[in-house]
This record gives C-alpha cells, sequence and structure tokens, in this order.
C-alpha cells in the first residue's frame, strides 16, 4: 500500500512539474490587471458548450482561452463543485455535500472561506454579488456579513432580469457569481442526449450573451474578466455524481484584455482552479487554508502555469488522483450504484 501511495505520489508530482507549459512573455500584466471578475455557472453543462449551437459562448470566446477537459471534483454534484469553484479548496476537504450546502443537513462540513471573504478582506470596499437560481450557493457557500449583496432570484429567465437590472442600475461589482440552473433540470428529467437538454443549453447561451451584452453597454468589460463554467456534466440518460467522464469533464472559458486569445490552457486544469484565476486577476492573495488550485499555463499572457500547491492537500493528491484514473478506466463500477 505505501507502494502504490508512493508511486501515486511520484506520478503526480512529475507530472505537475511537466505541465508548466511555457506561456508568451511580454504585454500588460495579468496580476492585479482586473477590476472586475464575473463568473456565470451554467449547473449541469459540462462540455456541452462545445456544440455548435452555442453561438453566444463562440462569439464572446472566440479570442478567450477555452478548455474543455476540466476536472471537476471527484463527486460530481453541484454542492461540492461550487464550493470548490468559490474556494479553491478541494471536495475532500470541505466536505460539501448539495444538502450541507443547502443546510438541510447538518454533516462533516469544514467552511474555508470563499473567493468572496478572501476579496473582501483584502479590498474593504469590493462591490460584491452573488445573484443565483439556485438558493444553496448563498446559504452554504457564499459568507453573510461581508456585504454581499445576495439575490436568489428563482428561475433562470428572473435570475438574468435581475442580474441586467443589478448592472443597468450603476452596479460595478469587483467580484460576481451567478448560477443558472435550468440546464442540469432538463438533464435530470430527460438526459443529456435529449432534445430538452439541448434547448436548455440553447436558452443558456442566450442567457450568457445577454449577460455579456449587459456587461459591454455598461462599459464593465474593459477592466473586466469575464469567465464560464459548470459544475459538471449529465449523463446520457440523466444524472450526476458519480465518476464517468461525461460527469467528471467540465468547461472553463476566461475573456480579459490580458487572455491569450485561443488559449487552450495546460493539462492539469480543475474546476477549483476559477478561484485562483479569479484573485489573481483581481490581485489578492488566496488564503493559504487547504487552498489547491493553480493559475493554469496557457491562458493569461504573462503567466506561466503555477504548480499547484499540492501540499496543503494531500488526500485530493491520493483519493483524487486515484478515482481519476478510475475515470479514465471508463468508470467500470459506476453501473452497479
Ligand atoms: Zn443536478
Amino acid at each position: 500500500m505505501k507502494k502504490i501511495a508512493a508511486l501515486f505520489l511520484t506520478i503526480t508530482m512529475m507530472a505537475s512539474l511537466c505541465l508548466s507549459a511555457v506561456a508568451k512573455t511580454g504585454g500588460e500584466k495579468t496580476y492585479g490587471a482586473y477590476k472586475h471578475v464575473y463568473i456565470i455557472g451554467i449547473d449541469g453543462a459540462g462540455t456541452f458548450f462545445e456544440k455548435d449551437y452555442m453561438e453566444n459562448f463562440h462569439r464572446i470566446f472566440a479570442d478567450g482561452a477555452v478548455k474543455y477537459g476540466v476536472r471537476t471534483e471527484t463527486k460530481t454534484d453541484s454542492g461540492p463543485n461550487w464550493t470548490s469553484i468559490l474556494t479553491g479548496v478541494s471536495y475532500f476537504r470541505h466536505g460539501a455535500e448539495n444538502g450541507v450546502v443547502s443546510g438541510e443537513q447538518k454533516r462533516f462540513f469544514k467552511r474555508y472561506p470563499s473567493i468572496f471573504k478572501t476579496v473582501h478582506d483584502a479590498i474593504p470596499n469590493a462591490e460584491l454579488a452573488s445573484i443565483n437560481n439556485w438558493g444553496a450557493v448563498n446559504i452554504g457557500i457564499v459568507e453573510d456579513g461581508i456585504g454581499v449583496t445576495k439575490i436568489d432570484a428563482g428561475p433562470d429567465d428572473a435570475t438574468v432580469e435581475e442580474i441586467t437590472d443589478y448592472f443597468n442600475s450603476g452596479h460595478a461589482p469587483t467580484l460576481f457569481f451567478t448560477q443558472l440552473d435550468e440546464v442540469d433540470a432538463a438533464g435530470h428529467a430527460h438526459g443529456s442526449a435529449s432534445e430538452e437538454y439541448e434547448s436548455a443549453m440553447k436558452q443558456a447561451d442566450e442567457r450568457i450573451g445577454r449577460i455579456y451584452d449587459c456587461l459591454e453597454e455598461n462599459g464593465l468589460l474593459e477592466d473586466g474578466l469575464f469567465i464560464v463554467t459548470a459544475d459538471h456534466g449529465h449523463r446520457e440518460t440523466g444524472g450526476h455524481g458519480r465518476f464517468s467522464k461525461i460527469e467528471s469533464y467540465s468547461t472553463l472559458a476566461v475573456k480579459g484584455k490580458t487572455v491569450i486569445p485561443g488559449g487552450s490552457m495546460d493539462s492539469d486544469v480543475k474546476l477549483r482552479d476559477t478561484a485562483a484565476v479569479a484573485l489573481y486577476a483581481l490581485g489578492v492573495e488566496p488564503s493559504e487554508h487547504g487552498f489547491s488550485a493553480r493559475v493554469p499555463g496557457n491562458l493569461f499572457s504573462d503567466v506561466k502555469g503555477q504548480a499547484r500547491p499540492y501540499h496543503r492537500d494531500i488526500i485530493d493528491l491520493l483519493c483524487g488522483s486515484f478515482m481519476w484514473i478510475y475515470t479514465c478506466l471508463g468508470a467500470p463500477f459506476d453501473r452497479y450504484f
């Protein structure tokens, strides 16, 4: 067992060393180059952004950096992944299941500072907003008492309406997050191979376009970093939470003035790296407590891929690597549970 652990450790360490892809140098500095970071989360969308029908997505990120093989947390549910995206901490550490995030379950759960809290501590007058369909985000992930404008607007259209009203009324948040939920709902009801899922993706695409265009009209993109991501994918027959690739592969798309147009990022990208990217762009140092996110290579023009701070999370290194091998083998036992 010790030998196996040592082998994983060696393989993963070597892999992370090789991954520091050489990025182009020169141009504007990225660290702290942005006044605003906007994170748009499409629940359950996985890598389906890749589809040709995602016209707004492809329009927006034509000169952005996009990665379609981004790894979710080992448990492919919303609670674990939105928590990791907004904290930079692994699921093995925070243990935030859906029911824990929504406040319905009291189980093992260690609260780590969200990037809202970290930004608030570093920039006390920062404007912060979290406007979502899934109300749990504002219960179990984004802290109270740090001045975040929290709105749970319900259906995706109503949520986008709240968002555009918010930007149109003169708000210019330092950090903004939204979670839209209806792609996930279509996935649960009909599966990701269905027409209903495709039509939900098209609607999500239209909503991404609406938010982006609203930011542009209000002059909020010049110093803004625009990010689109998803917490997990969906099985063809519907559902997620297990380890198959269609559940465990997601997307990270980033656009901004220091982003390499057409950048494809390096190979060790996890969803939780969104937290590192956001903080880096705002010039804010992450809380070191459990933080195991990194800024990927081939994303920003002046940043080589950072080394992942594995030393802060040995359990994720070992268990996460083991489970990733299982995923890559085709998750052979998934159908039994
Ligand atoms: Zn779901």
